[in-house]
């Protein structure tokens, strides 16, 4: 049964498969025992495998052991997690915040907790699977915006009268690499009286002096602001957060099914997030060179006549076309030594190399993509 679906999917050049990194993430990694520069991780600050890091998880083993054992309500979690929570609302200017065991699990889990029967959630027709997921989830109904489109998205906010409003968008689109137009965002919450959502996946350790969108744009914490980010990508280590009002906290605590019914974090990820934070804020040269490197990377992408798609962030899409094109132009960069990876529908409508540029990346890795994408 599941043969000839599979077959399916191999025909129309769908298929997709694991690669088995032999070695820590980076800008060059391992697989099958040769070396690639890779512009395939999220690792934006390249601290995925910084030494302080490392060694500050490693101490938190020796003192709270390893497994968590229980969900944060009942022993899960140590007082780092309660560390990370405040380091976090003190990071966000919020009043509180909540660690969860993964992006994926914290819009799964928050978004149903938010938006009731009576609630009507506005989503940007790019938010990422998880915040699909999450709306699907909730009982409320959901309004799908065009992409970043700002008079859109007022016209489906006249049209719908319900009691309870929550626009929902990531803040750093994933697979775009653009940022949504948030002044006009928080603009329409005022006049339509709706909460904001947002997704710092890619924002948190990237823009806003690392801070996320909300720093980036100037625009102040309020209580009807929510803020979910990761500790995944740019602060390379695991878990996610949500920041916002003390009232939302406690209520998504008690109440959201991801966050209840999950065993905790082990305290070695928790002191890894802390250690990355720490990192992060005391040196401010570590985004600097990854904003350097993105530019360079953008400039040469586009000066070897490639499309990026609107790309304003370390992510840079470049257009390729068919399905096939962008198989073939993956495999050319794979045997020129570069994993750049081809992402193909459902993950997104049209295919494309997503290169993703991190601090730890050398002058010379850039300059090897952009030669390469020249001979193509
Ligand atoms: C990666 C990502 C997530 C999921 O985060 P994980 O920690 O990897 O589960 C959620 N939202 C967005 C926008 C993402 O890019």
């Amino acid at each position: 049964m599941f043969s000839e679906k599979l077959n399916l999917l191999k025909e129309k050049n769908l298929l997709r498969r694991i690669y088995d990194r032999e070695s820590p993430q980076g800008p060059r990694i391992l697989l099958k025992g040769q070396e690639y520069i890779s512009f395939s991780s999220n690792d934006y600050l390249g601290l995925a495998g910084h030494p302080y890091i490392i060694n500050t998880a490693n101490e938190s083993m020796s003192r709270y052991g390893f497994g968590a054992g229980a969900s944060r309500l009942l022993s899960g979690g140590s007082i780092l997690h309660h560390q990370l929570e405040e380091k976090i609302a003190q990071f966000k200017n919020t009043e509180a915040a909540l660690v969860f065991n993964s992006g994926y699990a914290a819009n799964t889990g928050i978004i149903p907790a938010l938006a009731d029967r009576d609630t009507v959630l506005f989503s940007d027709e790019l938010n990422h699977a998880s915040i699909i997921d999450g709306c699907r989830l909730s009982k409320a109904e959901t309004v799908v915006y065009n992409h970043k489109d700002v008079m859109h998205l007022e016209e489906c906010l006249k049209k719908k009268a319900a009691t309870k409003k929550v626009i929902v968008t990531d803040t750093i689109f994933s697979m775009n690499g653009d940022i949504a137009p948030l002044r006009e965002i928080v603009r329409l919450c005022k006049t339509y009286n709706a909460y904001l959502y947002i997704d710092e996946a890619h924002a948190t350790g990237v823009i806003g002096k690392g801070k996320g969108a909300l720093a980036h744009f100037d625009i102040d914490p309020e209580p009807w602001i929510i803020q979910m980010g990761t500790f995944s990508k740019a602060l390379g280590s695991f878990g996610a957060f949500l920041a916002g009002s003390a009232d939302i906290i406690a209520w998504t605590l008690n109440t959201s099914r991801s966050f209840m019914y999950s065993t905790a974090l082990p305290s070695c990820i928790i002191a890894a997030s802390i250690a990355a934070l720490e990192l992060m804020e005391n040196d401010p040269h570590i985004i600097k060179q990854l904003w350097t490197n993105r530019d360079k990377a953008a400039q040469g992408i586009l000066a070897a006549g490639y499309d990026t798609m609107g790309s304003e962030t370390p992510i840079i899409p470049v257009k390729t076309g068919s399905i096939q094109n962008t198989l073939r132009i993956a495999k050319y960069l794979f045997e020129q030594g570069i994993f750049a990876p081809a992402i193909r529908p459902p993950t997104v409508k049209e295919s494309r190399i997503r290169i993703t540029v991190t601090a730890a990346h050398t002058d010379e890795d850039i300059e090897r993509l952009i030669e390469a994408l020249k001979k193509i």
